[in-house]
């Protein structure tokens, strides 16, 4: 039997509803799986409720944007041409914990000041689209964390892109002409944050964060494990099979737990629930070390 320890759904920008999770999860045969959405909690309790209905264990997490140039700062490299994402994994976190819910509303706050700048972005590029559009569309979904997918989506609608990936290729993917960043907090006060909750932070698609080379990627991982980092997560839909096998490698090297999953979106984005194929073997240690430690 597999688990999925990562996925989103309308709470950020999946287009699933949590409680809908929980029965795409039993029917895709899954033993457990984690609901870890950006920047918020919002979705837990009504993804547990259901969860526990369905018999499909259930882990409460989330997935926070953090700023990878503070990990090039504090190790004293420059930073890669393109600077890539971080996003910090919460696994067995409590949701309503304060620490965790001030920094809820410092990311809302950051995403409020970052989206209306893609906007105008793509308003600089003659694209007619208004950010209402933007916060109608997240709103009748059911989200508050509103995000570039939620952008893509009118983008596709109003007849700009093709199709989601195309509005990202065109316009809104990092280093495109519409792009602008929102991952402002420090990946320190993301993994404080997570243990502050009794959870455990994991390093999300670490080919993500585009390091110049494996050397940088071994740095970067040794700085986030000073700040507290207890797992990396090495199975994820954007990681070949020879990235797999280096970060577990890399994770054992460091004393570092694994976390996987498939990232599943829903309807936005081409990917399976489950794809990853994650061993429940990973779950049991993961669980383990949050009674030991968290
Ligand atoms: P945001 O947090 O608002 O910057 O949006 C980040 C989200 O956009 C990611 O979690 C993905 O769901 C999606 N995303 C990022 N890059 C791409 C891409 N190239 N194609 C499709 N979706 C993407
Ligand atoms: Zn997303
Ligand atoms: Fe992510
Ligand atoms: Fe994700």
């Amino acid at each position: 039997m597999f688990c999925d320890l990562h996925m989103h759904s309308t709470a950020s920008d999946g287009t699933h509803a949590p409680a809908e999770l929980a029965r795409l999860a039993l029917a895709a045969g899954l033993g457990a799986i984690a609901l870890t959405d950006h920047d918020t909690t919002a979705g837990l309790p009504a993804c547990a409720a259901a969860c526990a209905e369905s018999g499909v264990a259930f882990v409460p997490g989330i997935e926070l944007s953090a700023d990878p140039g503070a990990i090039w700062t504090d190790i004293g490299q420059a930073p890669p041409e393109r600077l890539g994402t971080l996003h910090i994994l919460g696994y067995f976190i409590r949701h309503d914990e304060p620490g965790l819910q001030a920094i809820h509303r410092r990311l809302l706050d950051a995403r409020a000041q970052r989206n209306p700048r893609i906007i105008a972005n793509l308003q600089a590029l003659g694209v007619e689209i208004a950010y209402d559009d933007v916060l109608e569309l997240a709103r009748a979904e059911g989200s508050r964390v509103v995000g570039r997918p939620h952008i893509a989506q009118v983008l596709l609608k109003k007849g700009y892109v093709k199709s989601i990936q195309d509005a990202f290729a065109r316009y809104i993917g990092e280093g495109k002409a519409a792009y602008a960043r929102t991952d402002l907090l420090p990946p320190r006060e993301a993994i404080e944050a997570i243990h502050g909750t009794g959870g455990l932070a994991s390093m999300a698609h670490p080919v993500q964060l585009r390091c110049h080379d494996d050397a940088a990627m071994d740095r970067a991982v040794v700085c986030l494990r000073s700040w507290g980092l207890d797992a990396l997560e090495t199975r994820h839909t954007d990681h070949t099979p020879a990235q797999v096998d280096r970060y577990g490698k890399l994770a054992a090297r460091l004393g570092l737990l694994t976390t996987g999953g498939s990232d599943f979106h829903g309807e936005r984005k081409p990917i399976g629930l489950g794809n990853q194929r994650v061993p429940m073997e990973v779950l049991d240690r993961l669980r383990a070390a949050a009674k030991a430690g968290g």
